[in-house]
């Protein structure tokens, strides 16, 4: 029964985003694909909040393109071109199946609206390219680089049991991987500073080589120059898990060095 209304309650949300992205393809004169959809916050996951809350083919519904991890963490999800795939802590990289779920995601269907030229020998001074050169710090992007780049340290953090520790705890025992002149894509997103507890303000960034055979969380990199594709998504949906630990997290926290110590 509650399941039912929930499911009324979607539809009519769907109709108005439809209706919304209606009105955006209006004022811009395309087809409008720019939504940010997003699975729970990244506080709720700093607060160990690892139930998988929707399912591979679900998320796949609402982008082609996009990061997260899964149940329990289990290494680092990326999605590009509608192929989505696990890179995980052994240092495999496989793709996910449709009945895999995500406890946090960020997808978006990827249509490049900016191409920037960026470098950066290492990731802070690649973020500072991208600053000097983003319209303006208070919107969403979404990011693909693809190319070859000369060193990427990535990571992955294994599979967490219950009781789950904090990511914290859980990130100490993360694998990285050192990758040379390794051709692939990079994945991810600028959040605006506001989207704090949210979503990661600034750069959140993801690697896939193109053998599909390594990739994960981008701790670090160098990059020579190259284009960068970025796709404006002005639009935001955001998914509060109604199942799982969620409900009882306490949220209320400031976890910005927290999630600095996790991210980078
Ligand atoms: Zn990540």
């Amino acid at each position: 029964m509650g399941e039912t209304i929930g499911k009324i309650a979607l539809a009519a949300c769907q109709v108005i985003m439809i209706q919304v992205l209606l009105s955006a393809g209006a004022v811009t004169g395309e087809e409008d694909h720019d939504v940010l959809y997003q699975v729970s916050t990244i506080d709720a996951l700093l607060e160990s909040v690892y139930d998988g809350v929707m399912n591979m083919s679900g998320l796949l519904e609402h982008g082609d393109f996009g990061i997260g991890c899964f149940e329990g963490i289990d290494g680092e999800m990326i999605g590009v071109d509608g192929e989505f795939y696990q890179a995980l802590a052994d240092g495999s990289v496989r793709l996910v199946s449709d009945n895999q779920t995500t406890p946090f995601a960020t997808v978006t269907f990827f249509e490049p609206d900016l191409n920037l030229t960026v470098e950066g020998d290492n990731l802070t001074l690649l973020e500072s390219s991208f600053e000097a050169q983003i319209p303006s710090d208070n919107m969403f992007y979404a990011i693909r680089i693809d190319g070859v780049f000369p060193y990427v340290k990535a990571r992955a953090i294994p599979k967490q049991e219950k009781p789950y520790p904090r990511l914290a705890e859980a990130s100490a025992n993360q694998s990285v991987f050192e990758l040379y002149n390794v051709s692939g894509s990079i994945v991810g997103f600028y959040s605006p500073p506001f989207s704090k507890g949210v979503n990661v303000p600034g750069y959140h960034l993801h690697l896939i080589s193109d053998d599909r055979k390594a990739g994960g969380h981008i701790l670090d990199l160098r990059l020579n120059q190259t284009t960068a594709s970025l796709d404006v998504t002005p639009e935001f949906f955001m998914l509060l898990p109604t199942e799982g630990a969620f409900a009882g997290a306490n949220l209320t926290k400031d976890l910005s060095a927290e999630l600095e110590q996790v991210e980078k």
